[in-house]
């Protein structure tokens, strides 16, 4: 399939034109045969700044335009994406590797986003000027949410649509207007979003799309004339957002990083477990802040459970994206390849005991891991404390309900858990004491557009999805009247 999206000669989209960028060069690979796709220029820190402006002048406009028209915009946004599914489909595939069924997800998963966030714009109107009464009968109170102006988002490559769809609808919903800089590694999967404004008549400067790596990060986090910074990547890079934010007092949500646990009690269904198990770890080869990369298994069940594990895992066909069945690709670059190659080299050094995977097949030119597990994992070890971020699973046992509960929470991260037991009512008293911003109970890691997504301790700062990712774009404003009539 010939697929234009692949090109880029024009790679930054700014002030509703697409440009060459004049800074450094950002090659793109197929992670599956480690080859190049194409290179593109980043933005340079100038470039930045023109961005930025742009995003400004084009705010008073957007913001005046009112919910019901910024929802009719988001609508036309979903449905372009429909249009362009088989190509954005087919650039995951090629630049990030994903198994077809995979990328088709995240597809759907940023349409319901804009969808869901047009009904948002358009409920917005209703929630304006609300207003409710004060102690002091001379008083009346109302309340305003102001959009909070124009926004910088920086986002990572494990999920380069859907990220971004988190950010940007609920952002153009509120009325902001947005300087995104994308991944280095997966930069063509949001460019689409520059085709969609285009074609759609969005008006110039509301959404800019840059190219660049951390060097276009920095000058993006640098400026001072952005109300918000949203960013979603690792902790260490957060961490550098919010002291660069931190110099103007500027406001920041954070998507970090997770080491979340799946805590399976012995009377979970085996099969339906070991499926759960297998995609809260291996989906997008493990590359997800929210992987369940920390199994706890109910001790008395370990001997039903644990040869299905392997033997399921054993059997989890990788390969190409566009070989037929595939169920794993490859990870997604070669600085995550070389990390996870080498974690996998000091698992061996530490003894650490490995049931499945745990070596690399040299022969193999694309970046492939295998699909790994270690059992009786001691809590001391980075592999138990440490993201990964790769398909490396880490087992231990528990014996009582309070002891998982313990051991979940044992953890510096707090974003995701899964709990898998027929008893609903002891999955429910877990969940509600388990420190984590989003709990599946019985269920796939199925993330609807209503819920909301983040994390508590260092797992970020603010939520994503819901009205909650809505309210992250928002400003509370109150008006008191006095008024002597009373
Ligand atoms: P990363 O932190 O290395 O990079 C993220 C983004 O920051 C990239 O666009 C990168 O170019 C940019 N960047 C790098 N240095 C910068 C700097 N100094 N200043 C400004 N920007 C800079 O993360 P990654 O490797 O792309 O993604 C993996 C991480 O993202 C994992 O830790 C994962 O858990 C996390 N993640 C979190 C969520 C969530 O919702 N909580 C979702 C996806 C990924």
């Amino acid at each position: 399939m010939h697929n234009p999206l692949l090109e880029r000669p024009l790679s930054l989209y700014s002030n509703g034109q697409f440009i060459a960028g004049e800074g450094e060069d950002i090659t793109v690979y197929d992670p599956s045969n480690a080859t190049p796709i194409t290179t593109l220029k980043a933005a340079s820190a100038i470039q930045v700044e023109q961005a930025i402006t742009a995003a400004n002048k084009a705010f008073p406009a957007w913001c005046a335009l009112g919910g019901p028209k910024r929802a009719e915009y988001l609508r036309r946004i979903a449905q372009a994406l429909e249009q362009r599914r088989e190509r954005l489909i087919n650039v995951q595939m090629r630049n990030n590797g994903k198994p077809q069924f995979e990328a088709d997800l995240d597809v759907s998963d940023a349409i319901a986003t804009f969808n869901y966030y047009a009904e948002q714009a358009e409920q917005l109107e209703t929630r304006q000027n609300t207003p409710f009464s004060l102690p002091d009968p001379y008083y009346q109170g109302q309340t305003r949410l102001e959009p909070v102006g124009a926004v910088g988002m920086i986002v990572p490559w494990n999920f380069p649509l859907v990220t971004s769809a988190w950010k940007i609808a609920p952002a153009l919903a509120a009325g902001c207007t947005i300087v995104l800089k994308t991944s280095e590694y997966t930069p063509l999967a949001e460019l689409v979003y520059a085709d969609i404004a285009q074609e759609i008549e969005l008006p110039q400067g509301v959404l800019n799309i840059l190219t660049g790596a951390a060097s276009t990060g920095i000058a993006l986090t640098q400026s001072k004339k952005l109300a918000k910074l949203s960013f979603t990547g690792s902790n260490q890079v957060g961490s550098r957002v919010m002291q660069s934010a931190a110099e103007r007092c500027q406001p920041v949500s954070l998507e970090l990083g997770g080491k979340s646990a799946i805590l399976v009690f012995k009377d979970a269904p085996v099969e339906q477990a070991v499926e759960q198990i297998v995609a809260g770890i291996f989906f997008n080869c493990g590359q997800m802040c929210s992987a369940t990369s920390r199994l706890l298994v109910e001790r008395s069940f370990a001997q039903q459970l644990i040869p299905a594990l392997v033997e399921r895992t054993r059997h989890l066909k990788v390969g190409s994206p566009f070989t037929e069945g595939v169920e794993m690709g490859p990870l997604s670059n070669l600085p995550q390849y070389q990390k996870v190659t080498r974690l996998l080299k000091q698992a061996q050094h530490d003894g650490l005991e490995c049931l499945v995977g745990g070596e690399v097949n040299k022969s193999q030119t694309g970046w492939f891991v295998p699909p790994t597990i270690y059992d009786h994992i001691d809590r001391q070890h980075p592999f138990w404390r440490e993201e990964i971020f790769g398909p490396v699973l880490v087992i231990t046992y528990f014996d009582t309900e309070d002891e998982a509960i313990e051991l979940a929470n044992d953890s510096d991260y707090g974003l995701v858990a899964t709990i898998l037991s027929a008893d609903l009512e002891r999955a429910q008293r877990v969940a509600n004491q388990i420190w984590a911003g989003h709990i599946w109970i019985n269920s796939l890691q199925i993330i609807f557009p209503q819920t909301a997504w983040g994390g508590f301790k260092g797992s970020g700062i603010g939520r994503e999805l819901g009205p909650w990712g809505l309210s992250a774009y928002l400003g509370v404003k109150h008006i008191s009247i006095y008024d002597t009539q009373g």
